[in-house]
């Protein structure tokens, strides 16, 4: 059975590295190529996309793919969307994998937003000192509120840092833990924090240290995506494919 996993998460690497352990499994991950340093995968790597949804589904078609598991973040939009139409077109099953959304907690002050550009509007005319987690690709867009001061956080540099004119930039790669996340925010005299409701244990520590220092949080809601055979844990995908191979007769 072959089986393609589209990855750039800690769930899609995890299922990889148990799913290879069987070898009636052939099992390749794929990876957008943002970072320039991905950790290994515990399997076969390609690198770089495929060129929209009819690259996708000339993958799986010329490469005989059984199973298409979407393992991708829950922000990462397009490739679940072109995952979606691919897998219906080569009708080949599709899994899943979304870990749970973080969820308010007594003392959080969070506010809801849909995109870069309402959490722009939340963060307001005065000037703030902000933590920005949002990873790297979307921090140019915050070009538009150039009056606050910004601590961008990123595995990757950002492009753009040095046209911000208050701005100091980090490179880190989780798992961080709360002291050190309490520390980081005290350290720079952080005001308020824009970042993504991703989910997920590795970056989690920063929501506990804003509630901990009583900090406003902009938590950007993730894009709608509608699909089927979800999962929300690597344990449940593991079954999944079990069932899907019984299923199958592989
Ligand atoms: P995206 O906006 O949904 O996708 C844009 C394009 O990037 C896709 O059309 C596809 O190109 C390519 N792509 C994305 N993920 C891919 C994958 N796993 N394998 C091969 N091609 C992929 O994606 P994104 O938000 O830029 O995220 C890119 C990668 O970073 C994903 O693997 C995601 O899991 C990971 N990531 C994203 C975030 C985030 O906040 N967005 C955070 C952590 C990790 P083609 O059309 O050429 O196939």
């Amino acid at each position: 059975m072959k089986i393609l996993i589209l990855g750039g998460t800690s769930e899609g690497r995890e299922l990889a590295g148990r799913l290879s352990g069987d070898d009636n499994l052939s099992v390749v991950v794929s990876l957008a190529g943002r970072t320039q340093d991905p950790v290994d995968q515990g399997a076969d790597v390609m690198t770089g996309g495929f060129g929209g949804v009819d690259g996708l589904f000339h993958y799986l078609r010329t490469n005989t793919i059984n199973l298409l598991v979407d393992a991708t973040h829950p922000f990462a939009g397009a490739i679940s969307r072109n995952a979606n139409e691919a897998a219906r077109r080569a009708a080949i099953p599709l899994l899943r994998i979304e870990r749970p959304q973080w969820a308010r907690m007594p003392g959080d002050r969070w506010m809801d937003v849909a995109s870069d550009e309402e959490a722009i509007a939340a963060l307001g005319v005065d000037p703030r000192r902000v933590f920005l987690a949002i990873g790297r690709q979307h921090v140019p867009t915050y070009l538009a509120a150039p009056q606050h001061f910004y601590l961008v956080r990123s595995i990757e540099p950002v492009q753009a840092i040095e046209r911000f004119p208050r701005a100091e930039q980090i490179l880190a790669r989780g798992p961080f833990v709360e002291t050190d996340e309490l520390a980081l925010l005290r350290g720079h005299a952080i005001e308020i924090m824009v970042t993504k409701n991703s989910g997920g244990d590795a970056t989690a520590a920063k929501i506990g240290a804003a509630r901990t220092l009583g900090l406003p949080v902009i938590m950007i809601g993730k894009p709608a995506v509608e699909t089927p055979n979800v999962v929300t844990s690597v344990d449940e995908a593991i079954e999944c494919v079990a069932r899907i191979r019984r299923s199958a007769g592989y």
